[in-house]
């Protein structure tokens, strides 16, 4: 069973206990001592109590500044303290040597051969030792060759190998080296792009996954807490056969998905054996092609979805007319009509025998919001008055979704020509696109007003794409009032100054976290065949922005 084990940088005996203790709290099942700072000869006996009193068994690690740590004596002492070490009453569960160190001295390999346990070990001795790796700059030429030599090492009981990945690519390489481990091994990928490997670790079998103790003191980049390893990862719950979904984005790491669907896997009925995580992939399609394709093709990985967010949602729909399994067929794959009018998808899902379907989720989710605000089923939506405030991405997706069910759609946009391009895109849909400049919104006469804009998102939260100035009064006509729904795309902050101000006027409102629950829902009942707890998901994100 792979273990977590909580990495601790050492500055006393009495820091380094609570911390041992606090990990165990968490439900650490490890503890790592990192003594770079705290191994002077005088604090020895400190380091020999420390080790015997932990609340966890621990790994002792003294890690020099040449392999990335902050140790700066020099190997005389490091021999020193292991030798210390060997007399504790209660000895560590491992020590980590760099295999650097290990190699280049033989001193050094004769003292800790001492103090391990190893085939030639004449006494009992429990204490494993860790020839360790690190490259904080890039996965290194040799890593094979530093895989082999400390594979054939007889004291060496556990491989560990650690290098900053360069893009979601490098996990892959880990997931391989746990699979072909002749040894105890923890190969781990640092930096946002590594975290897979470090959550996955217990997918593929690896000996343990290094965590920090909170947010604030990890001892390597991309470490998560052991909190969230444990909460929003799902840690207890992955095994070897857990489907991996994620957020394609660039960038995604505040993305709120992940919090989303791994609490929506633990709260369907009998759980899914699912794990969701932030997948980072630079905007250029070429990046797009070879990640999620390598993903797709690694055995044993079982990547089954993804949700695509900017800037890679028009690469998601030249992605599936592209990519097949290997000898497949990309005409095997399929792309919901609408998605392919707007020209963006959100939504992927690997079905069981390898081929993708891709979709779009944010136009059904808008349509079904406003449908719930107005009583009405999408049919219903045929002949309505809607007015789509902005003309990117997401009006693309509602206009398009609006017009398809018959609606009659005024578009107003800061630059006309984007909105009329809009309008001429969609002329062919069943109801009426027309486009208009934003001065015209005060004599507009519509049922509905959505808006696409990023205007009164966080921090600008007393703005509004609709000042009082703008506010539909159309002659002889009434304006906002009772009979008026506004919708506002925005999520952050919930009640947006638009929707105060059209509540004020008696309009019905929606807000943006109906859009957002409604197009994860969407993907998670693709990916799970069950149906979404919607309420879980509007707890968290409403736990998540604050409210
Ligand atoms: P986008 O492609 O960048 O388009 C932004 C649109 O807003 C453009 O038409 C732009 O006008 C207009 N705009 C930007 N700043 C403006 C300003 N200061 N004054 C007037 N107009 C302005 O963005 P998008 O992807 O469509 O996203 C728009 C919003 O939708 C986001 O802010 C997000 O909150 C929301 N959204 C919500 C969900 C959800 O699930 N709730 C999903 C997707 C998007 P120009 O054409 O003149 O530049």
């Amino acid at each position: 069973m792979t273990r977590i084990a909580v990495s601790v940088m050492v500055q006393s005996l009495e820091q380094g206990l609570a911390a041992a203790a606090r990990a165990a709290e968490h439900g650490a099942d490890l503890v790592e001592f990192r003594i770079d700072q705290f191994a002077d000869p005088a604090n020895f006996p400190q380091v020999v109590e420390l080790v015997e009193k932990s609340a966890l068994p621990c790994i002792l690690t003294c890690r020099p500044t040449w392999e990335g740590g902050l140790y700066e004596g020099d190997d005389q002492t490091r021999i020193a303290l292991i030798e210390a070490i060997g007399l504790a009453k209660r000895p560590p569960a491992y020590i980590d040597v760099e295999l650097l160190a290990y190699q280049r001295s033989a001193n050094l390999r004769q003292k800790v051969e001492l103090v391990v346990d190893h085939p030639g070990q004449v006494r009992r001795v429990d204490t494993g030792l860790i020839l360790s790796s690190h490259d904080f700059t890039a996965r290194p030429a040799d890593l094979l060759q530093r895989v082999e030599a400390m594979a054939s090492a007889p004291a060496c009981r556990v491989i560990k190998l650690a290098w900053k990945a360069r893009s979601l690519r490098d996990n892959l390489e880990a997931f391989e080296l746990l699979k072909a481990r002749h040894k105890p091994t923890i190969a781990l990928c640092m930096g946002e792009e590594g975290l897979a490997s470090r959550v996955l670790a217990k997918k593929f079998g690896a000996l343990l996954t290094f965590a920090a103790l909170d947010a604030q003191s990890g001892t390597a980049p991309g470490q998560p807490a052991v909190s969230t390893l444990k909460g929003l990862y799902r840690w207890d719950k992955i095994g070897p056969r857990t489907k991996i979904y994620g957020v394609i984005g660039h960038p995604v790491g505040h993305s709120m998905s992940p919090a989303i669907h791994n609490a929506g896997f633990d709260a369907v009925e009998n759980g899914f054996d699912g794990l969701y995580l932030p997948l980072p992939i630079p905007p250029e399609y070429e990046h797009f092609k070879a990640t999620v394709g390598s993903w797709l093709d690694e055995p044993g990985l079982d990547f089954r979805g993804a949700s695509v967010t900017i800037p890679h949602k028009e690469n998601l729909l030249r992605f599936a007319r592209e990519w097949a399994p290997a000898g497949g067929d990309p005409g095997r794959n399929t792309v919901e009509k609408l998605a392919e009018r707007i020209g963006a998808a959100n939504t992927l899902q690997v079905r069981d025998d390898g081929s993708l379907y891709v979709c779009n989720t944010d136009y059904a989710a808008a349509l079904d919001a406003v449908c719930a605000g107005l009583g009405v089923e999408r049919a219903g939506l045929a002949g309505k008055r809607v007015a789509v405030v902005g003309a990117g991405g997401a009006a693309r997706a509602i206009v398009a979704g609006f017009a398809q069910y018959g609606a009659s759609v005024v578009v107003y946009n800061r630059t006309i020509e984007k909105a009329q391009a809009l309008a001429e895109r969609f002329a062919d849909l069943p109801g009426k696109v027309v486009a208009a400049a934003m001065e015209k919104l005060c004599d507009s006469c519509c049922e509905v007003y959505i808006n696409c804009t990023p205007v009164g998102m966080h921090p600008k939260v007393d703005e509004s794409p609709i000042p009082p100035e703008l506010r539909p009064r159309p002659k002889g006509k009434e304006g906002w009032g009772p009979g008026t729904l506004v919708f506002d795309t925005i999520y952050n902050p919930v009640q947006t100054r638009l929707l105060r101000d059209a509540r004020e006027a008696g309009c019905r409102t929606v807000t943006g976290v109906e859009m957002f629950v409604r197009q994860a829902a969407a993907q998670f009942e693709l990916w799970t065949g069950k149906p979404a707890p919607t309420e879980t998901f509007r707890t968290v994100i409403t736990r998540k922005l604050g409210g």
